[in-house]
This record gives structure tokens, C-alpha cells and sequence, in this order.
């Protein structure tokens, strides 16, 4: 891997946060009052002694914290993760053994005041909001696909700390924070993927008020725990009737010391990633807020945090394809010259370059939506205000809205482009690419589950296709977003004439009686609203640097809103016929 700081290093990810990101806007949401430092200020409460005063010193906390990430994934981590997957996993006795490797790599992070960033700082984590996090994400993953999956679930206590009593966030969330406990989320079953509402672990009460689970999870990333650091699993299962969908389930945490791992997948990438079968027999679980919210909250909740991480970590390997790519290509020779200059090859770059560009874009766009109503809505609810008050919310409401819309199109979008940037790198290193020798052939295995798990493409369709048409109704949530945004710059001829596109596609799609038909082109949908937005976040960001930064984002955004005028002229074809 190339070796280099992945933060301050890179180009894209410095213009985004040096001029393109509204820490204002984000800072005043996240930060609020400077509630910490106040605190600290008062009570001496050790583990807000970082917390920031003011938008100057939380930007500098946010900034060192990446750049202190970026220098040690990209120089000390980077070189020692091919053999960290060359040597894997082996699975033993019900046990899982990882490489020393990996145990040291994740340690040097613990080790570097790192982690866990998603945990608040009350509770002995960085406490950092969304936009950073999916930034260290992207910079893990660029480094290796699996640690970053490994650091997302030692992530994972947000779920605990928002939704669990507060014995168990006391008890638990404190722990993560120490990295004493990994975390897992165990929702498939062998029979049930895409169709969570249909799961069938079923959880029963005892006299004593206590669960007990049973029936098997499987394909769940560390329900072993990592190294000998357990996990605690959070699992989704039936307290209702086994007919009784979606409402009939209800989340537990249940100890990793308390299951049967009975097996580890042998995958085709991600080989230091455990991927485990779990058995639960009359498994002991603790309630995890009320019951048959399971899923239609408190899994969606995690499921957005969650597709949004799997979003950076799909984010982090095609920013590595295309460095490794560009690399390869600026020192092969072939016909007396580097083949970088041949113009079948440099279309490739440019493609990679552009939509490495427009991909996080889109990323940091909807963690700023997560980032506008969460926290907000967080302090209102730790001030006693009724979950039904706080939905009241104007700026709540909205920013809610927009962020069921684009978690979904971003884990789609990101995963299904970062697929064909890998591809495209593997293609530029020619028949080399296709040995083991250069890393791009792990970065090609690695990425390919991006766009399978925590929901496939088609799943995330489904679930961003109501938003999105029902969003662009004359006074529709997306519509006002998205007429907004474009008023506060001179959009682009090219850029106008695909809304216009969209706007007729999003008619057809309304227009046509036959339902299955009209769910079979929900994607072209989906796709024409995701070019048009990136496109118009393009044009944007290119407005908010100068200089060379501005004519270079400026000659991306017009080759990206040509591309996007090809795609939703066949996409208003298609979805007009039936
Ligand atoms: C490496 C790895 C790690 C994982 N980690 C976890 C984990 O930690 N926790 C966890 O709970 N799960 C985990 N999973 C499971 C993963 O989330 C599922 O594999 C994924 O959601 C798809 O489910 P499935 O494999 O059963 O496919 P299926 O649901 O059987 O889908 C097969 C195909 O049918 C399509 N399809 C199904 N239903 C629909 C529909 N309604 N509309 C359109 N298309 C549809 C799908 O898009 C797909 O193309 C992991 C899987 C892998 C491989």
C-alpha cells in the first residue's frame, strides 16, 4: 500500500475540510453551548479535559485527531496489512485466533487516544460528530477494508448509549470506551437476509422478568469478540408471535461469552474479518428499550450509523484503487510511454479522480444531515422533552427527512462506484493486477461486500425510493432542499437541464399503474436523484475553494453533469415504456 499521512496527504480530504465543510453550521449543532468544557470548567471531570471551548479549538480537536489517525494508518499500518491478510484467521475449538499483526495494529490506535470516537465524552469516548467519524472511517479503510469494519464495532456502544437504561449504559458503554468490550450486531438468520421482519431467534420471559434467546444468527462480523476482547452482541429477536413481523421484534444485548460461535465463513476478501454463525440456546439477553421496537427503531437507528460506515469504509478502498492505480499507471511503460498518457487509461483516472471526488461529497453531505438533527434533538431529549415534542422541530423534522433519503442513495452510490473504481484499478495494472503481487487484487476482493452488506443495492432502493418521490411533491422536503441549495450558487446550464430530467423521470415513475414495473425502475429513479444531487454538491463545493482547487473541481463537475445528462436521458426512456 502506499504509504503516506491519508489525511493531510490527501488533496480532496484537505479542500473538504479546510473550505468546504460548514463547521459553523455543524460545531454550533454538535457542540452546542460548549456544554463539556463548561462542565469541565465547573467540576473537573477528567474525561472532559479535552472537550472544546470554542469553533476554533474544536476544529483544531477534530483536525489532530484525523491527522493523527491519517499518519498512523497510512505509515505505520498501510505496510503490514498484506500480510495480515495473507495470514487471516484460523478458527480452533469454537475460538477465533487473529494475526498478531492485526492485535498490534488495532492496539496502536487504542494505544493513540483514538478510540472510541462514536462514544460521548461523558462516557470516556472522543466524542466526535458524524462528519469526523465517517472521515476516520474512510482513512481506516483506505489502510484495510477489515480494520475498518473491526474499529466500526468497537464502535457500536452508540446504540447502548442512546437506547439502553441507564444501569446499562453505565455498565457497558464506560467498558467500549476502555476498549474492554468489541461490539457485534447480529440480525441475519440462514434464512432470513433482506427479510429482517420475518426473523425467527426467538427471545421468551422468564417469571423472574428475565429473557432468554434462542435460534441462530448468522454471517455476524465479530460475535466473537476480538483477540480476547469480548463482544457484546447486539441482537435482534421475536418476542411476538412468530407471524408477527416487524413489530413482533425486540433488541437484546446478550454477552459473546454466552454463545456458541460454531463457525467462521472462508470469504473471498476481508480475511482478517471474523464472520461468524452463532448459536443461542436459552442464551441469557438484556432488553434493550421497550419491546417490538427492535427493529422499526432502535435496528433502523443503528442500521443508518452503520450503512453510512459501511459507506466510508467503501469510501477509504477506492480511494486506495485509485492512488494504487494512478501509481501503477505513472510508471508502466507500454509503446515508448508511461501508460498514464494513453487516452484509454487517462479516461480511467479521470473517472476515478472525479467520482472519488463526487463520492464524498455525497458522504459528508449525509453525515452534515445526521450531524443537524441528532444532536439537536439528543439535548433536547436529555433536557426532558417528549420524543413526540421534539419531532415538532422544524430544522429537526427536516434534516431527519433528508437523512432517511440519503443514507440510503450514499451506501448505494459510494458501494456501487467504489466496485467499479476497483475494477477499473485491476483493469489499469493489466495482467499483473490479476496476481497477487500488487495490493490491488485484495483492494478488489475487499470492496466487492460493500454493496451486499447492511443491505444490499436493491434493499437500499427500497428504501430511499418513497422519500425520494414523495420528497419532490410541489412542496416535497427534497424539492425544497435541493432548490434551496441551488439558489445559493449559479448552477450550471448542464446541471438545470438534468433536474429538468429528473423532475420528468420522477413523473414517469408516478405515472405508471403496473406496480411491478414501476418497482423494477425504482433504481434508474434512485440513480438519476443521486447524479443530480452529487452533481449539484459538486458545483457547490467547487464554488466554496479558489484557485487551481476551483478549475479542477470545476472541469470535474462539467465531465460529471455530461456523464449524469447520458445516464438520465436513457433512464427517461426507460422508465417511460412499460
Ligand atoms: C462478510 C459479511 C459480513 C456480514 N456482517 C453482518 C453482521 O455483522 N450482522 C448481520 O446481521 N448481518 C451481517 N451480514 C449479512 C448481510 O447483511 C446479508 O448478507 C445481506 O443483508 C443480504 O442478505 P442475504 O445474504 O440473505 O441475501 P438475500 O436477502 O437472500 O438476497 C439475495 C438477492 O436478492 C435481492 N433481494 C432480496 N430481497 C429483495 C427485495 N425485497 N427487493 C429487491 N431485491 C431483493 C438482494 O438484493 C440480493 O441481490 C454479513 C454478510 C457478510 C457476507
Amino acid at each position: 500500500m502506499i504509504s503516506e499521512n491519508y489525511f493531510s496527504d490527501n488533496q480532496d480530504l484537505q479542500e473538504q475540510f479546510n473550505s468546504i465543510i460548514d463547521w459553523k453550521e455543524l460545531v454550533n449543532n454538535f457542540e452546542g453551548d460548549f456544554d463539556d468544557a463548561k462542565e469541565y470548567s465547573k467540576s473537573g471531570m477528567e474525561e472532559l479535559a479535552m472537550a472544546p471551548n470554542n469553533l476554533e479549538e474544536a476544529l483544531e480537536f477534530y483536525k489532530s485527531s484525523l491527522d493523527s489517525l491519517g499518519e498512523l494508518v497510512g505509515k505505520e499500518i498501510s505496510p503490514i496489512v498484506k500480510e495480515m491478510d495473507e495470514e487471516g484467521l484460523k478458527f480452533k475449538n469454537g475460538k477465533v485466533e487473529f494475526p498478531k499483526s492485526m492485535i498490534t495494529a488495532v492496539q496502536k490506535i487504542i494505544d493513540a487516544g483514538l478510540l472510541p470516537y462514536s462514544i460521548g465524552r461523558r462516557l470516556g469516548g472522543l466524542g466526535l460528530p458524524g462528519t469526523v467519524q465517517v472521515i476516520m472511517s474512510d482513512l481506516i479503510s483506505r489502510a484495510d477494508g477489515a480494520l475498518g469494519i473491526t474499529i466500526g464495532c468497537m464502535n457500536l456502544a452508540e446504540t447502548v448509549e442512546r437506547y439502553g437504561s441507564e444501569e446499562m449504559v453505565k455498565e457497558y458503554v464506560p467498558k467500549m470506551a476502555r476498549g474492554e468490550l468489541c461490539g457485534a450486531m447480529a440480525l441475519t438468520e440462514p434464512n432470513y437476509g433482506s427479510d429482517l421482519p420475518n426473523i425467527q431467534t426467538k427471545a421468551v420471559q422468564s417469571q423472574d422478568g428475565t429473557w432468554k434467546l434462542t435460534g441462530t444468527k448468522r454471517f455476524i462480523t465479530h460475535g466473537c469478540g476480538f483477540g480476547d476482547i469480548p463482544s457484546i452482541i447486539l441482537t435482534l429477536a421475536r418476542t411476538g408471535s412468530p407471524t408477527s413481523g416487524a413489530k413482533g421484534l425486540s433488541f437484546f444485548l446478550v454477552k459473546s461469552e454466552d454463545v456458541e460461535i460454531s463457525s467462521i465463513e472462508k470469504k473471498m476478501g476481508l480475511h482478517c474479518s471474523p464472520t461468524c454463525e452463532v448459536v443461542y440456546e436459552n442464551t441469557p439477553g438484556i432488553l434493550i428499550g421497550k419491546q417490538g421496537y427492535g427493529l422499526v427503531k432502535y435496528s433502523m437507528a443503528m442500521m443508518n450509523t452503520a450503512r453510512l460506515s459501511i459507506a466510508a469504509q467503501a469510501m477509504g478502498i477506492a480511494q486506495a484503487a485509485f492512488e494504487e492505480a494512478k501509481k501503477y499507471a505513472s510508471e508502466r511503460e507500454q509503446f515508448g510511454k508511461t501508460i498514464n498518457h494513453i487516452p484509454a487509461v487517462k479516461r480511467m483516472l479521470d473517472f476515478m479522480d472525479r467520482e472519488v471526488s463526487g463520492m464524498r461529497s455525497a458522504l459528508l453531505e449525509a453525515s452534515r444531515s445526521i450531524d443537524l438533527y441528532h444532536w439537536k434533538s439528543e439535548r433536547l431529549k436529555h433536557g426532558g422533552m417528549e420524543d413526540r415534542d421534539i419531532r415538532k422541530d422544524e430544522q429537526i423534522r427536516k434534516w431527519e427527512k433528508l437523512a432517511g433519503i440519503f443514507t440510503p442513495v450514499t451506501k448505494y452510490y459510494i458501494t456501487e462506484v467504489a466496485n467499479k473504481i476497483a475494477y477499473d484499478a485491476l483493469q489499469i495494472h493489466g495482467g499483473s493486477g490479476y496476481t497477487e503481487d500488487y495490493d490491488v487484487a485484495k483492494i478488489y476482493k475487499d470492496v466487492r461486500i460493500t454493496n451486499i452488506y447492511e443491505g444490499t443495492t436493491q434493499l437500499q432502493v427500497v428504501g430511499a425510493i418513497g422519500g425520494v418521490v414523495a420528497g419532490m411533491s410541489s412542496t416535497g422536503i427534497l424539492r425544497g432542499y435541493i432548490e434551496e441549495e441551488a439558489s445559493k450558487i449559479s448552477v450550471s446550464g448542464e446541471w438545470s437541464k438534468n433536474y429538468k430530467l429528473f423532475q420528468e423521470i420522477v413523473e414517469n415513475y408516478q405515472n405508471q399503474k403496473d406496480t411491478s414495473f414501476r418497482d423494477s425502475i425504482a433504481f434508474e429513479v434512485v440513480e438519476s436523484f443521486a447524479r443530480v444531487w452529487i452533481g449539484l454538491l459538486m458545483e457547490r463545493n467547487a464554488n466554496r475553494v479558489q484557485g487551481e482547487a476551483r478549475e479542477r473541481r470545476k472541469a470535474q463537475f462539467v465531465a460529471y453533469n455530461y456523464e449524469t445528462l447520458a445516464i438520465l436521458s436513457a433512464n427517461q426512456v426507460k422508465t417511460k415504456v412499460a
